[in-house]
């Protein structure tokens, strides 16, 4: 029965001159979705709307689907297009579709409609308001059964008029945001767990392009556990496109820090070589942030002395979208972006292994450097070493 969406968008249109940019990212985010998708399909701009025609058969579900993935649509109306035809013609296609999309529901309860007509064809016969008149009786004649109301209709049946006709009432929520690449690049401190995929999907809803880096740790951290970072990226993928995923052999380092520092500290002094090699990766890559899942007292690392100490160490500003989040609002949000079964599978991440019994928590700045000295004669060799040996996956929804 469908064969246009009319994709609405929200926040985009209010980026006055920059305006056109957003559109474009729309419109190449939409074509990469459909790419995914059975069929032929033309994507075209007019001001403050995009349509999307199909002009194949494709999948209706699954078009539906991708494009509920896509970062800046507000929403997606499925749309009946017929060509252009004279005024009587119309109400019958408009008469029709209103037949096949409300028929049953106007028997059972008390309706209300509206007819809402835009005459871009200036050419038309009939203006808009002609036509919300002619149409609107012509529904009436064929439905007895439902009212008017022009102020809070149940239904609103948008008629266009263009080179064709576009017929509509139903909006599907898309996901909301910006399109992603439309305010620069960020670096995703990806681990295994629960919050770093989360923080990485809101932040890419607000329009950032996201690579990212993990910290592997083999022997102690195996193989399984990188594929579970990989496959959370592909989820996050999803919704973001290709993701240049990082993978930092993290192994030297730690046992260094292991055998050089109180064990007490290991962990904060572990995550600030994490976010120093997150940052030189980010300045390489031309991302201008870094993010993470860090929520304020989760554990041990992410108290507010910590969550200090560790921020100490970066010149780039660091998003923590999660900062103030309960964990139950982060898994919610898992769920709903689909990591949450990956992230909850029991491979072990690189923190876990050397964690100390009591690990600090509320660390001093002053004695922490003095104990990163310890480090001095091989670290940044080793970081070298790491950066040298980064291996990039780049990770696409399959
Ligand atoms: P997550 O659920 O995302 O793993 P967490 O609650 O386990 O977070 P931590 O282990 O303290 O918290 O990590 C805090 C943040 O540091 C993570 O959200 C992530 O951004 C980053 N991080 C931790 N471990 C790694 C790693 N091995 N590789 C990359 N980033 C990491
Ligand atoms: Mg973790």
């Amino acid at each position: 029965m469908f064969s246009s969406f009319l994709i609405k968008y929200a926040e985009i249109g209010i980026k006055g001159k920059n305006r056109y940019l957003f559109e474009d990212a729309l419109v190449r985010q939409i074509k990469y979705a459909l790419k995914k998708c059975d069929g032929e399909f033309v994507v075209s701009k007019t001001p403050g709307r995009i349509y999307l025609d199909a002009e194949s058969e494709f999948d209706y579900d699954q078009v539906i689907e991708k494009l509920s993935h896509v970062f800046g649509i507000w929403g997606i109306c499925p749309v009946v297009r017929v060509p252009l035809c004279p005024p009587e013609e119309l109400c019958e296609k408009v008469v029709d579709y209103f037949g096949r999309m409300y028929g049953e529901q106007v028997k059972e309860k008390e309706t209300t409609f509206k007819v809402f007509s835009r005459r871009s064809n200036k050419g038309y016969a009939l203006d808009s308001m002609e036509l919300n008149a002619f149409v609107g009786e012509k529904i009436l004649d064929a439905f007895p059964e439902v009212g008017v109301d022009v102020h809070n209709p149940d239904i609103t049946v948008t008629v266009e008029v263009r080179d064709k006709i576009y017929i509509y009432s139903e909006i599907i929520p898309g996901p909301g945001g910006m399109p992603v690449g439309t305010n620069g690049k960020g670096m995703l401190l990806l681990s295994g767990g629960i919050d770093s995929p989360v923080s990485g999907w809101m932040v890419a809803k607000r329009g950032l392009k996201i690579d990212a880096v993990y910290f592997h740790a083999p022997p102690y951290t195996s193989e399984r556990a990188k594929q579970k970072v990989i496959d959370l990226a592909k989820k996050v993928s999803a919704y973001t496109g290709p993701i240049y995923l990082h993978v930092i052999n993290f192994t030297e380092i730690q046992l260094y820090i292991y055998e050089n520092c109180p064990h007490e500290e290991l962990t904060i002094i572990m995550r600030r070589y994490m976010m120093r090699i997150a940052e030189m990766l980010a300045v390489e890559n031309e991302a201008q942030c870094l993010i993470t899942g860090e929520s304020i007292g989760q554990v041990a690392s992410q108290t507010t002395q910590s969550l200090a100490v560790t921020n100490e160490v970066c010149t780039l500003p660091v998003f923590r979208p999660l900062i103030a989040f309960d964990k139950e609002d982060i898994v919610n949000i898992s769920k709903k972006i689909d990591t949450y079964e990956t992230s909850i599978l029991p491979f072990e991440d690189c923190c876990t292994i050397f964690v100390a019994k009591h690990p600090v928590t509320k660390p001093n700045l002053g004695i922490i450097k003095r104990h990163e000295h310890n480090l001095d004669e091989k670290i940044d060799e080793m970081i070298k070493t790491a950066l040298e040996t980064d291996e990039v996956i780049i990770v696409t929804e399959e």
